[in-house]
């Protein structure tokens, strides 16, 4: 086991695997920006070292620093969260040529898996369904309105690259094509400095199934469930539950054996999420995340599993100790991402939080890392809390998490609380009956309301 663990990542992440390492009795080593010397990461932490300067490029994205810290700490183990660095091949790559463990899957997977192409080559040849689409990256737009033409229209034109929503451009008609192709790789270059594009076909009411696997490094791959993660915005996941009220059991486990044969046979180690559209019946795969995901912890609840200390036990070489059919699933869990943010604009609000209550009770988990009097930088992502609730059915699951998001007061900043409010008393929600569409449509209906 690894004598102390360096967590290369800020906030509610960065807390969330302090505390797998203190209940795994492992000293960890917090790294901050100058604009996170007060953050509750660095103040739970058993040691910190500042990085640098408030932009991430120059802090939490600074690999000489972070290797650096690493070393005077003699940090033994690098967990790189999600987001950041989290799934840098190169990162992973120098971690271990310093002789320290990356605690995540190897580079070569991690550059495979952010390579969509790549990716959705990779998961054809092991037999996971994909969505139709072009076979592999397409060169022109001629070549494009070929595909568009073969697949059938509305086509999505998608960054190889991707990441985040962007470089994502639907094109309805031949008309469009041009339009889509020329905005989808503009988008593609200035965000990943990569313009290679590929198509799908646009699915109009699917909804987004995940999958949490877990490998050793021993041969032994299993699955933790699905999570249901179709109510986003802009691509963005806003709210999600485990199990999906759309899938049974039965084909839950039709699906994991399908995909944990595949990653067995390609050598997958650590966790590992692979995102389906399912509609219709029919699931196809559109990528995998090489990594911890935002919403790992309803999975946790409903399998009474620590996800990150098991990515600990397994990055030190421990055999996972348990098969298939000891994984049960019990009850159900949602999560709401609280971000800080205006509940309508979806501005963000960055401040001084004056005062801050977080739910308990029964089946409550809060997993942030606010605290009174604390300051929300303008600099990082504006998620400052993961609101998630366990019971033993949906129904009282929803009941749970209305009455904790009644409790939760943040006080000085706007927050996202009041979405999650709606959601929640939405009959459509309530009922289980909802795609990917539908929480931009939910939205949009509000504010032409207000
Ligand atoms: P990113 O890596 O940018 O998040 P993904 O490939 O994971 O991109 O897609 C993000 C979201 O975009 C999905 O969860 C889904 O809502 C939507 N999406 C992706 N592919 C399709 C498709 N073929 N048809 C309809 N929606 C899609």
């Amino acid at each position: 086991m690894f004598n102390k663990i360096l967590i290369a990542n800020r906030g509610e992440i960065a807390l969330r695997i302090q505390r797998a390492c203190r209940e795994l009795g492992i000293p960890t080593v917090a790294v901050h920006s100058t604009a996170d010397a007060e953050a509750m990461h660095v103040r739970l932490a058993d040691e910190s070292v500042c990085i640098g300067p408030p932009a991430a490029r120059d802090s939490y994205l600074n690999v000489a620093a972070i290797l650096s810290a690493a070393t005077i700490t003699g940090a033994d183990a690098v967990h790189p969260g999600y987001g950041f660095l989290s799934e840098n091949a190169a990162f992973a790559d120098m971690v271990e040529a310093h002789g320290l463990t990356f605690i995540g899957p190897t580079a070569a997977h991690i550059s495979m898996m952010g390579d969509k192409i790549a990716a959705k080559t990779a998961m054809d040849e092991l037999g996971v369904p994909l969505v139709p689409g072009s076979d592999g990256a397409v060169p022109d737009l001629d070549t494009a309105a070929k595909v568009a033409d073969r697949i059938g229209y509305p086509v999505l034109i998608k960054a190889a690259a991707g990441g985040g929503g962007r470089g994502m451009k639907v094109a309805g008609s031949p008309e469009a094509l041009e339009e889509a192709w020329r905005l989808a790789r503009a988008e593609a270059r200035a965000a990943f400095g990569n313009d290679a594009v590929y198509i799908e076909k646009y699915l109009d009411r699917p909804r987004h199934i995940e999958l949490q696997v877990l490998a050793d490094t021993h041969g032994n791959v299993v699955h933790f469930g699905e999570r249901d993660c179709s109510l986003q915005r802009r691509h963005q996941k806003v709210l999600e539950e485990a199990g999906s009220p759309a899938l049974t059991p039965a084909q839950r486990d039709a699906l994991g054996q399908t995909v944990t044969a595949a990653l067995a046979k390609l050598g997958y180690r650590n966790a590992g999420t692979l995102e389906f559209l399912y509609q219709d019946g029919q699931f196809a795969f559109i990528e995998m995340n090489t990594r911890l995901q935002v919403e790992h912890p309803i999975t946790e609840m409903v399998c009474g599993i620590d996800l990150v200390r098991e990515q600990i036990r397994v990055a030190a070489g421990q055999a996972l100790g348990y098969a298939q059919k000891d994984i049960r699933f019990s009850g159900h869990a949602i999560e709401c991402r609280i971000n800080a943010e205006d509940p309508d604009t979806f501005t963000p609000t960055p401040g001084r939080v004056s005062a801050f209550h977080a739910p308990g009770g029964l089946g409550v988990r809060v997993d942030s890392a606010l605290y009174a009097g604390c300051l929300v930088p303008p600099y990082y992502d504006s998620m400052i809390a993961k609101l998630i609730v366990h019971a033993p059915t949906r129904i009282e699951a929803i009941a749970r998490m209305r009455r904790a998001v009644a409790e939760f007061a943040v006080v000085g900043i706007s927050t996202t609380l009041p979405l999650h409010e709606r959601i929640l008393a939405a009959p459509d929600f309530v009922a289980g009956e909802y795609t990917i569409h539908w929480l931009e449509r939910f939205v949009a209906a509000h504010r032409a309301e207000s």
